[in-house]
């Protein structure tokens, strides 16, 4: 077990239908600490940066236009094992594969607004904390 760093997006869908609260406390009470907390837009560059991975996808074009298309909450959370717990947390892409319990089993049926972000490995929540909180990069 090993104290990790993740990054977490509430999605602009989690934003517009006024979720923010509902997730921020399951992180609490899970236990995370909350290092970074920030209301932003996604811009073109930043989800180009974000989501370089997937720029040669068939999603690509609406992801972007659906990450940029409203406001989002960027967070750092902290904790034992966080990067694989916040996966669990917010369960598989797919909302239909999704258990009840899960945020996105909880809270989505769309495969692209899907709620919120996790990092997926402790590599890429290095990588992607430091587009968001530069300052909580280590
Ligand atoms: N996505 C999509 N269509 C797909 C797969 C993914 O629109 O067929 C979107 C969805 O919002 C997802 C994001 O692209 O959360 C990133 O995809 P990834 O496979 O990295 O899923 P995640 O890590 O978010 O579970
Ligand atoms: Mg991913």
């Amino acid at each position: 077990m090993a104290v990790e760093r993740t990054l977490v997006l509430i999605k602009p869908d989690g934003v517009q239908r006024h979720l923010v609260g509902e997730i921020l406390a399951r992180i609490e009470r899970k236990g995370f600490h909350l290092l970074g907390l920030r209301m932003m837009m996604m811009t073109e560059d930043i989800a180009a940066k974000h989501y370089s991975e997937h720029i040669d996808k068939e999603f690509y074009r609406p992801l972007v236009d659906f990450m940029t298309s409203g406001p989002l909450v960027a967070a750092v959370i902290e904790g034992d094992d966080a990067v694989a717990e916040w996966r669990t947390m917010m369960g598989p892409t797919n909302p239909a594969n999704a258990p009840a319990g899960t945020i996105r089993g909880d809270f989505a049926t769309n495969t692209r607004a899907n709620v919120t972000h996790g990092s997926d490995s402790v590599q890429a929540a290095r990588r992607e904390i430091a587009i968001f909180f530069p300052e909580l990069a280590h």
